[in-house]
């Protein structure tokens, strides 16, 4: 089952679109299902899950760990010594905090930012005039630990595709004016993460590089 929809969904991508396994509340057991299959890309959302997870499945070579919900700032510390990608940093304060604990443990940490383009009221990211101050405020810049490696975002949560595709496109041109105005020269700014099970087929069609799916892989959460 894991294995026939990762390889559904991987034939499915076009070339320089990656599927992240969105592993969370699944046991450790579906995750090397998953990497049985080919599968080395895994999302978690909890800091001490993901933690105990990387822990318990040390012994797989060559996974990539993505951060892809929301990161307190106070368990940034248990993650940076190995995650891969964070997803979802929605305020200055995170991302000091990351290149923080990224210097202490001698890396530079890949981040997206986080946008809020969905109608939901939420009180995470950056909608994209804030997030064009942030860029254009520059504090940025001095973050050695971490580099804005592009774009998250997740779609208003509805049936009305119209409305899914007019919130990726918002983000993609965020990403693409972004790209053209603080990362000209910069090739690390590159990725555009947005698409869930239930449309990822559009996220995709809007120029979506990184897939978040997760019950579509494992199945409905387990605890
Ligand atoms: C849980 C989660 C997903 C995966 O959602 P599915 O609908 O199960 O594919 C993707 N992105 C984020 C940020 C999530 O928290």
């Amino acid at each position: 089952m894991i294995a026939e929809e990762i390889h559904r969904i991987t034939q499915a991508l076009p070339a320089g679109v990656r599927l992240v396994a969105v592993s969370k509340y699944h046991p450790a057991e579906a995750i090397r299902e998953a990497y049985a299959a080919g599968q080395r890309v895994f999302g978690e959302s909890h800091a001490q899950e993901l933690q105990a997870k990387h822990t318990g499945l040390s012994d797989l070579e060559g996974l990539e760990w993505h951060f892809i919900g929301h990161l307190q700032t106070n368990k940034v510390k248990y993650i940076a010594p190995y995650v891969h990608l964070v997803h979802a940093v929605d305020s200055h304060r995170l991302l000091a905090e990351i290149d923080k604990q990224a210097k202490k443990v001698g890396r530079v940490i890949p981040c997206l930012l986080q946008l809020h383009v969905a109608e939901e009221e939420t009180k995470f990211g950056f909608t994209p005039d804030e997030a064009r101050d942030y860029l254009e405020a520059g504090a940025w810049r001095q973050l050695s630990g971490v580099r804005i490696a592009g774009v998250m975002c997740m779609a208003t949560n509805t049936d009305d595709t119209a409305r899914i595709r007019s919130d990726f496109r918002r983000a993609r041109c965020f990403f693409e004016e972004a790209r053209r105005d603080f990362f000209p020269a910069d090739d690390h700014f590159r990725e555009l993460s947005m698409g869930m099970t239930d449309d990822w087929h559009i996220a995709i069609d809007e120029g979506s590089t990184l897939i978040r799916i997760g019950t579509q892989i494992f199945g409905q959460r387990q605890y």
